[in-house]
């Protein structure tokens, strides 16, 4: 069987054909700058990174030149025919209360997911192009839609609502969803296989360090906590994202600078976290060098943040009443060596040890604590696209 998963953000479109028979992947690429005059596509194929310009309008060109070019054409083809895809796996970024697990998409289901838009008024939008363009261009193909917040939809009441008017909740459903979700599901059951346990038996934290960044407690294989709220803006700082702060700030901007909602999302969003306090760069890599060659801000910038994960992570303690595994992943928790080592030494004090040469790795699955540490802890590259991939299958061999 062979599975598209899509992955469509507001100017961005990425790809991945994947053999089910293998769980291999046979191409992918990343479509960006959708939309302007300088729109371009980069594949990767053979090992082998290729861009292509390739100005298009929307989501839907993108996609034809996809599937006309990329997949299928003479030059770059992986396919011979359309048909040959037996399923597309898409990923939706909210599924709000009414989705807690991947679903066959009908237009039953684009409705449900329509209604959700005002909880992610900017990417479900964007996922239901991806939708749209893939009806239009591959007639009949069942498809599947792989929800971000949905692994999260165990989390107890008292784990997801907000001490606000209960009629927030009731009415609008305003309460915390969590995001991440594809990923803390990929790397705990992953860790579970990797340490040969049944992950029922292990009280787990995944911490999902990307430009993103957010924490999950996992326990019996389900979230019962996560740091991510009703947007991907709270909890941890990120790298150009704020994360938790006084949620009175944003009035205080308003009052007494002067600044205008949509300045103080934009601060909030893009000008923040590692990247606001380091006044460097949203990229971990710049961060470090600055702060290896003794700048203060980027230095602060990097101690701020390994603080607040290891806090994060000792909440979770509470919400698991323990830890057995701390897990890390995606780019900072896979790549940044420095970063890991950081946050594991605020946790000393419950035992936490790494393995300075185990921890000397990057992108690989590795335990990096050491033989005494009383918490192990593991990086497992995440694989958002083969769980992605593996719903859709699943849900397609039992229509
Ligand atoms: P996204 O949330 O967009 O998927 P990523 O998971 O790619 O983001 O994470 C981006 C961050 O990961 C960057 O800030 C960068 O510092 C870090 N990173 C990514 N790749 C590497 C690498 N090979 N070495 C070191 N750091 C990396």
């Amino acid at each position: 069987m062979k599975v598209l998963v899509l992955n469509c953000g507001s100017s961005s479109l990425k790809y991945q054909l994947m053999d089910m028979e293998n769980e291999k992947v046979v191409t992918k690429g990343t479509y960006e700058r959708i939309g302007q005059d300088n729109s371009f596509v980069t594949i990767k194929q053979k090992g082998d990174k290729i861009r292509i310009e390739n100005p298009v309008k929307n989501h839907e060109a993108a996609l034809k030149f996809v599937m006309e070019e990329l997949l299928t054409g003479e030059k770059y083809g992986v396919i011979s025919d359309l048909n040959e895809i037996d399923a597309v796996g898409h990923r939706l970024v909210h599924g709000g209360e009414k989705f807690d697990h991947s679903v066959l998409i009908d237009d039953e289901i684009i409705e449900l997911i329509k209604e959700t838009t005002p909880l992610a008024p900017l990417h479900n939008p964007a996922c239901l192009l991806g939708v749209e363009a893939c009806q239009k261009l591959i007639k009949d193909i069942p498809m599947v839609a792989v929800f971000d917040t949905a692994f999260h939809q165990t989390m107890p009441k008292e784990n997801f609502i907000y001490p606000l008017p209960y009629e927030y909740y009731e009415k609008y459903k305003i309460r915390k969803y969590g995001f991440h979700g594809t990923s803390h599901k990929f790397v705990s059951q992953r860790v579970a296989e990797v340490m040969n346990k049944d992950i029922k038996d292990l009280k787990i934290v995944t911490c999902h360090l990307g430009q993103g960044a957010s924490l999950c407690a996992i326990q019996d294989g389900k979230s019962i906590n996560t740091s991510m709220g009703l947007t991907p803006l709270a909890g941890i700082a990120m790298c150009a994202r704020c994360g938790d702060i006084d949620p009175s700030l944003p009035f205080y901007l308003m009052d007494t600078l002067g600044k205008t909602k949509e300045e103080i999302n934009s601060i909030l969003n893009k000008e923040s976290g590692v990247l606001g306090i380091s006044g460097i760069s949203p990229d971990f890599r710049d961060v470090e060098a600055a702060k290896a060659e003794g700048n203060e801000r980027a230095t602060l910038a990097i101690d701020f943040y390994n603080h607040t994960v290891a806090e994060y992570i000792a909440r979770y303690a509470v919400s698991l009443q323990g830890i057995d595994v701390i897990v890390f992943t995606a780019g900072i928790g896979e790549n940044q060596i420095n970063i890991r080592k950081g946050i594991c030494e605020n946790l000393k004090f419950m035992g936490v040890e790494i393995d300075e040469n185990a921890n000397n790795c990057r992108g690989e699955e590795v335990e990096i604590s050491s033989a005494n540490s009383k918490i192990k802890v593991y990086v497992i590259p995440t694989d958002e696209e083969l769980m992605i991939a593996r719903d859709t299958k699943e849900i397609v061999e039992k229509m």
